[in-house]
């Protein structure tokens, strides 16, 4: 991200939330509602509104796939690429 080391404090926010998300992937698995809700947390607190609000967005469009045919796919390319060659 260009803009955090121009010292965009919002933007360097919002790629510390994204460290959050992941975090909280690695300690508690693939659940995004859980990463998502994480991640928002962390803005409110900062005080970030207004990104919390675009990660909320972006949170609905991924939950929104949630058991759609799209996510099979996604699940299957997934599998795919970490399974060992044959
Ligand atoms: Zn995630």
């Amino acid at each position: 991200m260009r803009c955090a080391n121009q010292g965009d404090w919002q933007c360097m926010l919002k790629l510390a939330s994204v460290l959050v998300h992941e975090a909280w992937h690695f300690r508690n698995g693939r659940d995004e509602a859980g990463a998502y809700t994480a991640q928002i947390t962390f803005l409110m607190h900062q005080g970030s509104d207004a990104t919390a609000a675009g990660v909320r967005r972006a949170r609905d469009r991924v939950l929104a796939v949630r058991g759609s045919p799209v996510e099979a796919v996604a699940i299957k390319l997934r599998e795919r690429q970490t399974s060992p060659l044959p």
